[in-house]
């Protein structure tokens, strides 16, 4: 398997295999880029299909953690962590124990955290062997969810895309449509009916459908036809690559502003929508607020300052989108390029000065 030269390979500072013949653990971590700060980012389980497409994996997502973390400002770098392996059987205490010691092997320099197939119960577990884990229940916040403040993140982005795109300061009166109404969806639809907003929602499961129904007096619709539904607002917080050639032409929302990870299904789905006259909130800056509630966590942890952080995801997006207007490029674009600014401005300062000649 060639990491060097692997698709994903993008400058990445340490890719590191981890293996436990006891428990079977096959892991990997990737840290991509500590300019900022450790880096920081979930422990996947999955059921790869082989290894190369668990390689593949890594080494996006920790790229993309790199990114997240520094529009939002945060003094963290950019990792993640996948552990190969069907989380719903294999996963034993043993086998996160092991994988906390392979954690524990990087010093600090990468932090792990909840992801996909793994919870904050297990971080507990993680933790009993190394220190270097957020996100779990002892850190501070909502018994270790992160959800809570991912929707209060994404509740002040979308208010932000509403003012730049519709003019609007309030969301009083106007309708957002919300594709999945699980951890995230439900918070971000407590937050816009109590600013008088009204919802449409979809959802598969049907427990969680009631509940919207019942205590927002959520109208809802079969999952195909969220992307129609008459709304001002579309909010995706179920899946990704939900924006696609299918799905643009459908649209009446002109803002789309959710929490979901990886919306595009291809980069050029956002200039498609930009065309369209559709506002599209970048995924990983209007959804950072799970990792600015975790870079809050430790001794004297204070949840309002951690909430008063999240919401500032409204000027960093009111910024992307008045860029987006200047330079005449998709919001996405703009996002991108922030995170390289910002990540070139401090590699510039950690490079040492130039010698002087003697005499
Ligand atoms: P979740 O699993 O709790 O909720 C997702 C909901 O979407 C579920 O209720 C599910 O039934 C529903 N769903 C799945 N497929 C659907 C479909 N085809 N149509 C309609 N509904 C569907 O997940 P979550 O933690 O709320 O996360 C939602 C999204 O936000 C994910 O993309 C996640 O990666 C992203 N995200 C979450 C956080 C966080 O703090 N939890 C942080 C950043 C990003």
């Amino acid at each position: 398997m060639s990491v060097f030269s692997a698709a994903s390979f993008s400058q990445h500072e340490l890719v590191t295999f981890g293996h436990d013949p006891v428990t079977g653990l096959k892991a990997i971590i990737a840290v991509h880029d500590t300019t900022l700060g450790p880096a920081l980012g979930g422990t996947r389980m999955w059921a790869y299909e082989n290894e190369e497409a668990a390689l593949d994996d890594v080494l996006r997502l920790s790229k993309g953690m790199t990114y997240k973390a520094a529009v939002a400002g945060l003094k963290l770098g950019g990792g993640k962590a996948v552990i190969i392996g069907d989380a719903r059987t294999e996963k034993t205490q043993a086998l996160l124990e092991a994988y906390g010691r392979f954690v524990d092997t990087l010093n600090g320099r990468y932090i792990t955290a909840e992801d996909v197939g793994t919870s904050p119960a297990d971080m507990e577990i993680v933790r009993r062997v190394t220190r270097h884990v957020v996100g779990t229940a002892e850190g501070g916040n909502h018994d270790g969810d992160p959800s809570p403040a991912t929707a209060w993140g994404t509740y002040h982005g979308l208010r932000a895309a509403v003012q730049h795109r519709l003019g609007k300061d309030s969301l009083a009166g106007l309708t957002v449509a919300i594709q999945g109404v699980g951890h995230v969806g439900y918070w971000l639809a407590r937050y816009l009916h109590e600013a008088g907003a009204k919802l449409i929602v979809t959802d598969l499961d049907a427990k969680a459908l009631r509940r919207a129904k019942k205590e927002f007096g959520a109208a809802i619709v079969e999952p195909r036809d969220i992307y129609a539904a008459k709304a001002d607002v579309f909010a995706p917080c179920a899946m990704g690559a939900i924006l696609n050639d299918d799905t643009i032409p459908q649209f009446k929302a002109r803002v789309i502003a959710g929490s979901a990870n990886n919306q595009l299904a291809k980069e050029r789905h956002g200039v498609a929508l930009r065309q369209r006259g559709i506002l599209y909130a970048p995924d990983y800056v209007i959804n950072a607020g799970g990792i600015i509630i975790i870079s809050h966590e430790g001794p004297g942890y204070d949840e309002q300052a951690a909430f008063d952080d999240c919401a500032k995801i409204h000027g960093t997006l009111a910024t992307i989108f008045q860029r987006s207007d200047r330079e005449n490029e998709a919001p996405h674009v703009i996002a991108d390029r922030i995170a390289e600014e910002r990540l070139e401005t401090a590699r510039k300062r950690l490079a040492p000065l130039p010698k002087r000649r003697a005499g």
